[in-house]
C-alpha cells in the first residue's frame, strides 16, 4: 500500500510518499509560497538529488496537482500513475476534546475539524484546505487525519484545567491540550523498545526540542501532563516563542507600549525566545556557535533555554513521583550534545549520569546515552511524525477494507 502524508499550512504543503510494505519513503518534498507569485516546489525522489521549480500556485488544489505532477514525472517521479496512491494521511494540529485518536475523513469528521477552527485559527483551516484539495485531485481516495493533541487527551483534569473560572472551560473549552503528541507517543514507545521494557512500566519524560519545544510526562504509557497549553505558546522557551511567563505581563506591556492584541500576540510568538534574548537567531546552531566565540547574549539565551528544560523535567519527576527514563528528540534534542549535557548536568540528584562519549556520538538511530549505572536511562530517539501518520492511516484504511 502506498500512502501520501500531507502537512498543509496556510502557504505551504509538505509531503512524503510511503511504501508501507517496508515503510520506505519513495519521495518527499514541499510546496512553498502558495498564494504568492513565484511559488516554489521542491521534490526529492529517494536516492536522487532534489529538483526545484518555480511557478504560480494560487491555492492548495493547484499545489496538490503540482505534487501529483512531480510524483508521476517520467524523470523524477516515483509512480506510473496517481492511481497508485491508496490513501492520504493529514497532520492536524488541533483535535480539541473531540479526537482522542486518528480518524478516517468523513463529512462528520470534517465538520468537527471546522468546529475547532477557533482553537487553532492558524492551523486547522489550512489543514482543511489540504483535505479538500486532495478530495478534488484524488477523488475517492480514503483520507485519514492524525492529531497533534490526541495523545494528550489522557491527561487528568488536574493537569489540563487552568485555575480560572470554570465557566471559561465550559463555554469556550479553555484548557490545556498539548501538542507534538504524535512525536511524544512515537519516541516514548521507541524508547521502551530500546530499553526492552514495557512502556506501561516506565516513568518517562519526553523532551521534543525543535523550533517548537515541549516536555511531556508519560506515566503508565499515557500522557499525564505536558508543557504546551491551550496553544503551542506555553511551556518551554523556544526559538521565537516566549513559553511560560506571568500573564500579567500581557496587559502591562500592552498598556506601556500601546500595543494591540495582535501586536502582543506576534511579540510573544514571533519575536521572543532565543531570538529575543540572543538578538541573533532562533536557531540553536547559531546560538551555540556564537557562544564559542564568547557572545554573552547567546550564552544567556542558551542558559535560560536549558534551565527551563531542566525545570520541567524536575517538575514532571515530582508529578510522577519519580523518573526512570528521559528522552530527547527533534532538531535540537537529537543534534545538540551540549544542550543535552547542560540539561542533564543539573539532574544528578535524580541519580542521572550521562555518558559523555555516548552523548557526543552522532547517529540517526535511537540510542541510550546514559551510563549503565545511571538510575535514569537517557535516550536520544529521532522522531518521525510522518511515519506515525502513515502508520495510523494504514491501520485505519486496512480496518475499513
Ligand atoms: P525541528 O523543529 O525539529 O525541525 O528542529 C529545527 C531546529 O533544530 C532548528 O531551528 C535548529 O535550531 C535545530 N538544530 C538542527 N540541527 C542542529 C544542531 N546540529 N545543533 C543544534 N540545533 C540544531
Amino acid at each position: 500500500m502506498k500512502i501520501l502524508v500531507i502537512n498543509a499550512g496556510s502557504s505551504s504543503l509538505k509531503y512524503q510518499l510511503y511504501n508501507m510494505t517496508d515503510e520506505s519513503v519513495l519521495a518527499s518534498g514541499r510546496v512553498e509560497r502558495i498564494g504568492m507569485d513565484s511559488s516554489i516546489v521542491t521534490h526529492e525522489p529517494a536516492g536522487k538529488p532534489e529538483v526545484r521549480s518555480v511557478s504560480e500556485i494560487l491555492e492548495h488544489t493547484t499545489a496538490v496537482r503540482r505534487v501529483m505532477d512531480m510524483l508521476t514525472d517520467p524523470e523524477v517521479g516515483v509512480l506510473a500513475s496517481i492511481n497508485e496512491i491508496d490513501a492520504v494521511g493529514h497532520r492536524i494540529v488541533h483535535g480539541g476534546e473531540t479526537f482522542r485518536e486518528s480518524a478516517l475523513v468523513t463529512p462528520e469528521v470534517k465538520l468537527e475539524i471546522r468546529n475547532l477552527f477557533d482553537l487553532a485559527p492558524l492551523h486547522n483551516p489550512a489543514h482543511m484546505m489540504g483535505i479538500q484539495a486532495v478530495e478534488a485531485v484524488l477523488t475517492g481516495v480514503p483520507q485519514a487525519v492524525v492529531f497533534d493533541t490526541a495523545f494528550h487527551q489522557t491527561m487528568p483534569q488536574s493537569s489540563y484545567l487552568y485555575p480560572i473560572p470554570m465557566v471559561l472551560y465550559k463555554r469556550h473549552k479553555i484548557r490545556r491540550y498539548g501538542f507534538h503528541g504524535t512525536s511524544h507517543a512515537y519516541v516514548s514507545d521507541k524508547a521502551a523498545k530500546v530499553l526492552g521494557k514495557p512502556l506501561e512500566s516506565l516513568k518517562l519524560v519526553s523532551c521534543h526540542i525543535g523550533n517548537g519545544a515541549s516536555c511531556t510526562a508519560v506515566l503508565e504509557g499515557k500522557s499525564y501532563d505536558t508543557s504546551m497549553g491551550m496553544t503551542p505558546l506555553e511551556g518551554l522557551m523556544m526559538g521565537t516563542r516566549s513559553g511560560d511567563l506571568d500573564p500579567a505581563i500581557v496587559p502591562y506591556t500592552m498598556n506601556k507600549e500601546d500595543l494591540t492584541l495582535s501586536e502582543v500576540n506576534s511579540m510573544l510568538n514571533k519575536h521572543s525566545g532565543l531570538m529575543a534574548i540572543s538578538g541573533l537567531s532562533s536557531d540553536m546552531r547559531e546560538i551555540t556557535d556564537a557562544m564559542k566565540e564568547g557572545d554573552s547574549h547567546a550564552q544567556l539565551a542558551f542558559d535560560m533555554y536549558t534551565y527551563r528544560v531542566r525545570k520541567y523535567i524536575g517538575a514532571y519527576a515530582a508529578a510522577m513521583n519519580g523518573i526512570d527514563t528521559l528522552v530527547f528528540t527533534a532538531g535540537v534534542g537529537e543534534n545538540s550534545a551540549v544542550l543535552r549535557e547542560t540539561v542533564c548536568s543539573g539532574l544528578t540528584f535524580l541519580g542521572l549520569e550521562l555518558d559523555p562519549e555516548l552523548n557526543a556520538q552522532r547517529s540517526k538511530e535511537a540510542r541510550i546515552i546514559s551510563t549503565p549505572d545511571s538510575r535514569v536511562s537517557v535516550l536520544v530517539v529521532p522522531t518521525n511524525e510522518e511515519l506515525i501518520i502513515a502508520r495510523d492511516t494504514f491501520k485505519l484504511v486496512s480496518a475499513e477494507a
